[in-house]
């Protein structure tokens, strides 16, 4: 920093006020910061009330001694820069008290020249005072990338089926066109099929932008048997390329829940797709997707398959993050389908289906009329 000329110093005689000189040392006094003044070979020179308190001691205890007595012995490399040419800085060292107990500070130094003789006025702030503060900020910040991060899996394992699912239409739409005589109206239900999972993927960040503007997701009455045939629908061309045979039985009545409708297609379409993938090798491909009440106004949902049943391996941690027994998998469809379930007061489990493979349930209460 370029050191002030005796005219400009702070302490010199200002003419603007008539040449009187401010009363430093009471200025300081009065300051709500930490100020102190120390000479080059850092002996303490002034310091107000509110910079001694922060260590415990009276202004008066201080004058005179070496500045080094207020931080640890471990601490004293700030001591590099309290050069008379250095330039100002800030830096974040340890404080020690009177009694022994170390705590956080900031350090700010610049010089000044004063009556011919350099010093460096210093401010302190106490970071332990902010401390709360600052741990509370880290804690959201940390929370908002955990949040982040799961929404990133989520949103990557969420599209993959749509956009997959599209990819699929137009290649059928593709190979009917090469066709020697292509069925236009086959062509334009691929292309409809194709519009359709466009629409979802829209959906599906319509919902993701709502939950980000405001932390929550719009919930509406719904059928959630309507519900279900329709996520039904979207997991039909993956059903059929596995040649699985897909019984539904959606025999609930009444049906009416309060629900955010993406997120519930969401979790049957993830379940439905495990069970495509659980049976894809085996011999017996079938699935049951079915609704039912239960008591205590509660409606059930099961998708059931006849795969090889739970992986021993996953059956502790079935419903945690990145839990996965697949090549490609993400282990987010079970751990997102709970939180979706969860937050609509709802419950998902798994037990072994009867005749072979696993079921999938979860329950959600109806809404009161
Ligand atoms: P991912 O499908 O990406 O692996 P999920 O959270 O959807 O993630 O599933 C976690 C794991 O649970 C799967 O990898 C698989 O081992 C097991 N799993 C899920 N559904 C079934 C099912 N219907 N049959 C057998 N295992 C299943």
């Amino acid at each position: 920093m370029r050191s002030l000329s005796r005219s400009e110093s702070p302490l010199a005689p200002n003419a603007a006020e008539g040449g009187r000189r401010p009363d430093f040392a009471a200025t300081m006094a009065a300051a709500f910061d930490g100020i102190f003044a120390l000479d080059e070979r850092g002996a303490i020179r002034l310091m107000n009330a509110e910079a001694a308190t922060l260590f415990g001691y009276r202004p008066e205890d201080l004058i005179g001694r070496d500045f080094g007595m207020l931080t640890p012995e471990s601490d004293r490399s700030y001591r590099d820069d309290l050069r008379p040419e250095a330039p100002m800085f800030r830096r974040r060292i340890d404080g020690l008290r009177k009694n022994g107990s170390i705590f956080p500070i900031e350090l700010g130094f610049s010089e000044i020249a004063c009556d011919g003789e350099r010093l460096l006025i210093g401010l302190i702030r106490d970071l332990s005072r902010c401390g709360r503060f600052e741990d509370g900020v880290h804690e959201l910040q940390a929370n908002r990338l955990d949040l982040i991060e799961n929404m990133a899996a989520g949103l990557a394992h969420e599209l993959k089926q749509p956009l997959t699912a599209i990819g699929a239409y137009l290649n059928f739409a593709r190979r009917h066109l090469k066709e020697k005589d292509p069925s236009v109206a086959k062509i334009a239900e691929m292309l409809d099929n194709a519009d359709a999972q466009v629409f979802r993927v829209s959906e599906i960040m319509d919902n993701l932008r709502q939950f980000i503007a405001r932390g929550e997701t719009g919930k509406s009455p719904q059928n959630l048997n309507a519900v279900v045939r329709t996520a039904c629908e979207f997991t039909d061309a993956l059903a059929k390329q596995h040649n699985v045979k897909t019984t539904i039985d959606l025999a609930a009545s009444p049906d009416l829940v309060v629900i955010n409708k993406v997120q519930i297609q969401q979790v049957v379409v993830n379940l439905k797709r495990n069970a495509v993938e659980a049976m894809q090798h085996g011999e017996r491909r079938e699935m049951r997707v079915s609704t039912r009440l239960l008591e205590g106004n509660l409606i059930r949902t099961d998708v059931a398959d006849t795969g090889p049943g739970l992986p021993e391996e996953v059956k502790t941690r079935l419903f945690a993050q990145f839990t996965t027994t697949k090549p490609h998998g993400l282990g987010v469809g079970l751990s997102i389908s709970r939180s979706i379930i969860e937050a609509h007061s709802g419950k998902i489990w798994a037990e072994p289906n009867p005749g072979g493979g696993t079921v999938f349930s979860f329950v959600l209460p109806l809404a009161d009329d």
